[in-house]
Order: structure tokens, then sequence, then C-alpha cells
């Protein structure tokens, strides 16, 4: 590979700058230099994030909308610009079209407990694909069970591919919702969510996007993908862990029932009847998680000042790499080889099981992900247990691949 220098240039980004914003990345994890390579789990937070959350908590703690002394004010200015950020971020054509969620696992709950209840019935049909999370499985199982729904599942080709002309045909009159994953946190896959969205469309169903992995390394744009819903967690995009963002398209939010219900969400409480607000408040019920809320306005501007396309070319090399080395070791078996696909490499190794690989690495320092990742109905398909995932991200580097191959190829040595 070229030498370190060349490959912390690239693309217009400066790795070496990019990682200095990161203070955990500079530490000994076992003795040696930290790895992290389990970025689809939890990304790094940049200081300027870091920072945010002091900011908040040592200047401006407030609650917001009610007050109106000065604390809760600017509160309330910092947490509703962390909104219109958002709007930016996904182009969703209105800032009020952003729910605050607790992650992407709540936006789904949400929609499902409100969308879902009043307008999926018995004998209608919702489809998933073979790759979803968990978190895009039970939620929907839990709603068939409650309504007398359907439940359908899109196929994979052994490359991890959905199979578009299977998923066409699952389409019926009876099809009230369509609920796919943007790209899979155990392959790595990048769906045609858009052929999917205009195909669901044609059927009237309505469609929602689990972004959970997409947020962080391709374009989001809600007016191109013309979505009606997008959910993703802000702690896998450089933010604080227990936010997360739900975009829905204006008319369904306004036709939705609430979601939890208390204060904020409401217009007006008497003992008879409650009127409720106005979204996005009446799907955010209670004192918010204001601080970290505040914060996502700057890990939204970490990713801006690099610039999405920048850093899916840098880590579309990225994966290139990984791939490559990885496949000098005869041992190894890549799990997902789409043809589109970004920042994840899963891979099993013949004769030794995944956790003790898992293990072995992180003695080396290499933090990687083993087992399932919350995807058990996908390794079934693939007739194994789990895998070891290496999802990567802009911090990362050629060199840290490396290490990750030359502690592979030791263990595969030491297991022949
Ligand atoms: N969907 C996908 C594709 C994911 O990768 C994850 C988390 O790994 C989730 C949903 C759930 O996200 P959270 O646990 O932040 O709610």
């Amino acid at each position: 590979m070229s030498s370190n220098y060349e490959t912390l240039n690239k693309h217009g980004l400066d790795i070496r700058k990019i990682r200095a914003e990161f203070p955990i990345l500079h530490q000994q994890v076992n003795g040696k230099p930290l790895v992290y390579f389990d970025n689809a789990a939890t990304t790094q937070k940049p200081l300027r994030v870091i920072e945010a959350l002091t900011d908040y908590y040592s200047g401006y703690n407030a609650n917001i909308h009610r007050g109106i002394h000065t604390l809760a004010e600017k509160a309330t200015s910092a947490f509703e610009e962390s909104r219109r950020a958002v709007k930016e971020f996904m182009n969703a054509p209105e800032a009020e079209e952003i729910i605050f969620t607790y992650g992407t696992t709540d936006g789904i709950n949400l929609i499902a407990s409100t969308f879902g209840r009043a307008n999926i019935g018995e004998g209608d049909e919702i489809i998933i694909s073979s790759m979803e999370h968990h978190s895009n499985i039970v939620p929907w199982q839990m709603l068939c069970e409650e309504t007398g729904a359907k439940l359908k599942i899109i196929p994979i080709n052994d490359r991890g591919e959905i199979v578009f002309e299977a998923f066409e045909k699952m389409l019926s009159e009876r099809t009230r919702l369509v609920s796919i994953v943007h790209i899979s946190n155990s392959l790595g896959t990048i769906n045609p969510v858009k052929a999917v969205i205009q195909k669901a469309h044609e059927y009237g169903a309505k469609v929602l996007i689990d972004g959970a992995q997409a947020s962080a390394h391709i374009e989001i744009d809600m007016q191109d993908l013309d979505c009606d819903f997008y959910v993703f967690s802000m702690h896998k995009l450089f933010g604080p862990t227990g936010t997360g963002i739900l975009y829905g398209k204006r008319p369904l939010l306004e036709a939705m029932p609430p979601f939890r219900g208390g204060g904020e969400m409401i217009k007006e409480v008497t003992f008879e009847k409650t009127t409720y607000n106005d979204i996005p408040y009446k799907f955010e019920a209670g004192t918010p998680n204001i601080g970290d809320v505040v914060a996502i306005k700057r890990a939204l501007e970490f990713v801006e000042a690099y610039g999405k396309e920048n850093i899916s070319k840098y880590e579309d090399e990225l994966l290139q790499y990984a791939n490559e080395r990885l496949q000098t070791i005869p041992s190894v078996k890549l799990i997902g080889t789409a043809q589109n696909k970004i920042s994840v490499v899963s891979f099993i190794m013949e004769g030794i099981h995944h956790f003790d690989i898992g293990m072995m690495m992180d003695a080396r320092g290499v933090a990687l992900r083993t087992g399932h990742h919350c995807t058990q109905p996908l390794m079934d398909l693939f007739n194994i247990e789990g895998t070891v995932r290496a999802s990567l991200s802009l911090y990362n580097t050629f060199e840290e691949i490396d290490i990750m191959v030359e502690g592979l190829k030791n263990i595969a040595e030491r297991f022949k």
C-alpha cells in the first residue's frame, strides 16, 4: 500500500486532521494503539460534539418551550436550531416534519404504534426484507399479532442483495407499508430504496426507510427519495447516544394519532377532553433529551465540513482495500458481497469461532464486532451463527486495515 502520509490525504480529506478531532482514538488498548472498527454499532464523537454538551450544561441548561426566562429561551432556540440543521441535512421540505426520537428503534416503534394501528388491519400486508435489523422486524410482528395483518419478507440472493422481481410480485392492493433498510448493518448492502419507494407507491403503499447505517455514509435526500418516513440514530452519525430522527411527510404526521401522552404534546387539557399539539410537538411528549439534541447540530456540522461525497469515496476505497487484503487469507469467507455496498465487511474464518476471533483481535487493540448483529434471521439464511464485522468510518486508515489483516493472518496460522 502507498505510504501512510498519502493515505491520510484522500479525496480532499485530511485524515490526520479528522482523527485529531476524536480524543478517544488516541489511546492504547491492551498495550496496542486502538483500531476502532465498530462504527456500525456506534461512531466515536468529535470534540465539537463533546464541547457542545459541556457548553450546554455549563452555560444554558433549562427546560425548553415553556419558560420565558433567558436560559429557557437560549435552550429552546438551540434545540430548534438542531431541528433546522437536520431538515437541511436530509433535505426535508419542512422543519416540522422532523421529530426527535431516542433512536432508530424508537422511530420505528412510533410508526408501528401510530400509523400502523390507525392504518393497518386484518388481512393487510407489511413488507420487509430478509436483511432487516431486529428493530425493523419485531415491531411489525407485534403489530401483526395485534391486528391480524401479515408480514411478508423480500428474499435475497447469495451476494446479499434483495431480489427486486420477487418484491414486485409481493406487492398488492393489500400492501399498506414497506419498511426496508437503506444499508444493511451486517452486510453493507446499499438497497435500491428509490426504486422500492416508486414501486410501492404505485400500489398506494407507504414506505419507511431505516437509515441507521446510511446517514453517516451516503447522501440522504427526502425530496429525491420521496419516502413517507425515514428514521436514523444520531449516535451512529457522530452525535450523542439517546437521540434519533424521524422524518415523516406532513399530511401523514398530521393524520396520525399521537404516540406518548403527556406534557408538550397537547394544546389544551380538561378532564373531559384533550386536544393535541401541532407537529412535531404532538410526537415529543415530556421533557426531551435537550442537551444531546443541541449537540446534534455540531455532529451534522462535522459531516458537512468534510462533505458526504468525499466521505463516501474515501470509505469506498477503504472497503475495497479491506476486501482485497482479507481475501489473501485462505480461511476467510466474506459474507455479503453486493455490488453496491459500503463501509461494512463481514466475514467468517474456517475452523475458528467468531467470538474467539473478536477476543484475540481485542488483545491486539482492534475493536471488531462479532455475533449476529441483531439480524438473526439473516444469519439463518446464510446458515451461520454470526460473523466478524469490521465497519469503517472516515477516521479509519489503510494502515489500520493492515494491522487488522496482519492480526487475522497470525490467528489463521495458529489455528491451522
Ligand atoms: N437498524 C439498523 C440497520 C441498525 O444498524 C441499528 C443499530 O445497529 C438499528 C436499526 C437500531 O438502532 P438503535 O439501536 O440506535 O435504535
